[in-house]
């Protein structure tokens, strides 16, 4: 019988030949527990030793791997005491000096006649090449050609010879692997056996092999990771029972129809696209659980009205939460403005019809007029409710969700969507977000939604122009651009910077910056102040103001973060920028370049970090959300990404969402294909088996019932 992983995660690693009690905490250290971990412990890197940079070819400055036999070694102390050890490495080629400072012991370490491996920055030191405090590995007297190198091996006082022989003796134990991949489908993705891999990227008999044994098992990874979220989004749909809307309803009740008819322009062809795919999913009998990304201005709210209007021409009510109530408010003005000649059925109305009510409830909404509200809502006289978090609490009552959006969905918590589904039964749900993240991590954090992607922006508008405003000069003309813009007709913008400590001091730095500025560069100019810890009549007051006009310049946090949409302003002045993540800096860009004319965005400050100066940079070259998505993903990792997505045991050892995104996708309908044949894995016992393993219990609990 074959092995399976689990069974290899029930041995310790003290069972292997030549790790004793000692050797085993080290290897802890690293965590490596069992002889799962241990095989699993992949090498960081391959010497080809037949390709390997010699010595005599190293350049000055670079960094190089190079492997040699010590010649000669040595320790003495300098004067002030200091320990250095000086250690000369030769490949055949020529010398190497490495020289070790307060590492005394490297000498009795590498003696003469060990093989050795080295990492660093090679220098030149009267007239030699030399390393200084380079990376160790001790490779032992391998015969192969290619040797592997251990990650952090030596942090844990284990050299990488030790470890390739306890994974060689781990893997002659454990005989043939397992495999959970059925047999047709690994040949049809020409992916090698699983035992032959598990060998191949310890020892591989050449860097062919190796590859396409990391190939094979990174799959692995990936294939476990989408199998578990398949079988999770198709867990809910078994649970819950959708409601079938009417998507294509008879004439006098066809509100979508209307609607679209209605509109002064064209969808643009993914707008229509995504319209097609939601009422798809809205017309069957599982809940939607849909993903709607798309750059600032692509015209996502068109599409949820769309799918707000599905639910309302069937007698169902939609709801919109947003996350801010200077969002909320403007959806709710938008909508007003767009649905405000639409009419419902109402059989108890003279005439047999009543206006379509949209209506806005946030934490100002108090007293009689709330009552009010929530009565007409429970009867069902409101057709589509807007709000913030205030939409969650206790008393929120519907007579009968349909659909439910929810607007910028990375600022709510998975709970916060749980609890707006739970004020239906079971309503058909549409998150939307204007931070795109590439398709791959699409898939994995959003793994139990449908992902739709607008992937254009409507005809004629005029990218940003953004610039860098680094040194003084650029800034003042950053001001009296501004200036110029106003006197124009236009408005502008002025982001503070952001503080992360509280929203108070944040307030209280914008309140200074807004007077400093009305008195100073912007004297003249009638600005406007808005943060988020005015009343919310007064942040209300001043958005109006901004809107008709009567405010020239505002001076706000980044509470106008998303959605404000002013198709008037044109310029936008970011302070302190590097302080912003890139997300965050395109979605403040995305506030102006609304309208026909052309638009700009300065960028103050100094790049104070190597990445804060890759940002900017990348905010100037491009105006593509998607783009710089990719750019902020390259930075920050995908941990980052991931986040709280992961339960369970982290599985993501070779596979990167970065680097392997074809494996990924193609993971993904693998896991999709044997899912869908096989929704409980019955006749995948192996696979079942290693899913196990990664779950927590009550994960694997609700995965596995069927
Ligand atoms: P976002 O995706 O950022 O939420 P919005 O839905 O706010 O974008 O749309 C931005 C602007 O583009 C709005 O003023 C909207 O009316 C307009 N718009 C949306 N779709 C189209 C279209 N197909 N053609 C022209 N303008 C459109
Ligand atoms: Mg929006």
């Amino acid at each position: 019988m074959a092995r399976r992983l689990r069974q290899l995660d029930g041995l310790n690693v003290s069972e292997i030949k030549g790790i004793g009690a000692k050797r085993a905490e080290s290897l802890a250290q690293v965590e490596v527990n069992t002889v799962l971990d241990l095989i699993t412990y992949y090498p960081r890197t391959w010497i080809d030793r037949s390709r390997q940079a010699a010595i005599s070819d190293l350049r000055d400055g670079e960094e190089a791997l190079v492997m040699g036999q010590v010649k000669r070694s040595s320790s003495r102390r300098t004067r002030s005491g200091r320990a250095i050890a000086e250690v000369h490495v030769f490949d055949g080629s020529s010398y190497l000096r490495c020289v070790f400072f307060n590492q005394g012991w490297r000498a009795r370490q590498l003696q003469v006649g060990t093989t050795v491996v080295l990492f660093g920055k090679v220098e030149r030191y009267q007239g030699r090449r030399q390393m200084n405090n380079p990376l160790v590995d001790l490779v032992g007297d391998r015969t192969g050609r290619i040797v592997p190198v251990y990650p952090q091996s030596e942090k844990a006082g284990i050299a990488s010879w030790e470890v390739a022989d306890w994974i060689a003796e781990a893997l002659e134990r454990a005989g043939e692997l397992a495999d959970p991949l059925p047999e047709d489908i690994r040949i049809r993705l020409e992916l090698v056996p699983r035992t032959w891999a598990m060998r191949q990227i310890h020892a591989p008999d050449s860097m062919k092999d190796k590859d396409a044994a990391r190939h094979r098992l990174a799959f692995d990874e990936l294939f476990r990771m989408q199998t578990s979220l398949v079988m999770r989004k198709r867990a809910v749909e078994r649970e819950s029972k959708g409601i079938v809307h009417a998507t294509a309803p008879p004439a006098e009740s066809d509100l979508l129809g209307r609607f679209l008819q209605s509109l002064d322009f064209d969808l643009t062809p993914s707008q229509d696209r995504a319209i097609d795919q939601i009422l798809t999913d809205l017309g069957g009998t599982f809940p939607m659980h849909r993903l709607l990304q798309g750059d600032v201005g692509a015209g996502k709210t068109l599409v949820a009205v769309a799918a707000l209007l599905v639910a309302v021409q069937g007698g169902y009510q939609g709801a919109l939460m947003a996350p801010t109530e200077v969002l909320a408010e403007q959806h709710h003005l938008s909508l007003r403005n767009l649905l405000g000649d639409l009419s419902v059925p109402d059989p108890a109305r003279l005439g047999g019809e009543r206006p379509l009510q949209v209506e806005l409830l946030t934490n100002r909404v108090t007293g009689q007029r709330r009552a009010r509200m929530l009565e007409m809502l429970a009867s069902g006289a409101v057709d589509i409710l807007i709000g913030t978090h205030a939409l969650l609490v206790e008393h929120v009552n519907f007579a009968a969700l349909g659909v439910v959006v929810i607007d910028e969905q990375h600022r709510f918590g998975v709970e916060q969507r749980a609890a707006l589904r739970g004020k239906g039964e079971d309503p058909d749900v549409l998150v939307m977000t204007a931070t795109p993240i590439p398709r791959t991590a699409a898939m994995t954090v959003y793994g139990d939604l449908d992902v739709t992607t607008l992937d254009e922006l409507p005809p004629g508008r005029t990218p940003v122009r953004t610039e860098w405003a680094r040194g003084p000069m650029e800034e003042a003309a950053a001001w009296s651009m501004v200036r110029e813009e106003v006197e124009a007709g236009h408005q502008a913008y002025v982001v503070c910077p952001l503080i992360e400590e509280s929203e108070r001091i944040q307030a209280r730095s914008a309140t200074e910056e807004f007077e400093r500025l009305s008195g100073d560069v912007l004297s003249g100019l009638r600005c406007g102040l808005l943060h988020g810890q005015m009343p919310g009549k007064d942040k209300e007051a001043a958005m109006a103001a901004f809107r008709r006009g009567e405010i020239d310049v505002l001076v706000a946090t980044t509470v106008i973060e998303v959605g404000v949409d002013i198709p008037n302003a044109t310029v936008m002045v970011i302070e302190d920028a590097d302080r912003f993540g890139i997300a965050q800096l395109h979605q403040l860009r995305g506030r102006v370049g609304r309208g026909a004319a052309v638009s700009r965005c300065y960028l103050l400050g100094e790049g104070s970090t190597p990445e804060g100066e890759t940002r900017l940079k990348a905010m100037v070259e491009s105006n593509d959300g998607f783009h710089l998505a990719e750019v902020d993903l390259d930075l920050r990792g995908e941990g980052t990404i991931l986040g709280t997505r992961q339960k369970g045991r982290n599985d993501l050892k070779l596979a990167s969402l970065r680097r392997d995104r074809e494996l990924v996708a193609l993971a993904r309908d693998v896991a999709t294909e044997v899912v869908d044949s096989d929704p409980t894995l019955k006749d995948h016992p192996e696979l079942a088996d290693e899913l196990r393993l990664l779950l927590d219990e009550e994960e694997a609990e609700f995965l596995f019932k069927s």
